[in-house]
């Protein structure tokens, strides 16, 4: 299965939150792209916008993307 990508989502802002780490932000979509590159996938994309959080890369940091579970798009294959 092909993990969502940059490119998959369409809107001009991407928001992350992550409830556990008290964290919220907001990133322009264009920005990411150049930065990243259009094919960087949203996992990958977490783990580098977790950087804050007190507890990335583990099970207690719970960072996600509201504007894609929006758009429905999953960043991982369903458990
Ligand atoms: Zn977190």
């Amino acid at each position: 299965m092909r993990l969502p990508t940059l490119r998959d989502f369409r809107g001009d802002k991407i928001d992350m939150v992550c409830h556990r780490c008290d964290r919220y932000g907001s990133y322009d979509r264009e920005e990411l792209v150049k930065k990243l590159g259009a094919t960087t996938e949203f996992v990958e994309l977490r783990r580098i916008m977790a950087i804050g959080c007190d507890r990335r890369g583990t099970d207690q940091c719970e960072a996600k993307f509201p504007c894609l579970l929006a758009a429905n798009i999953l960043i991982e294959a369903s458990k």
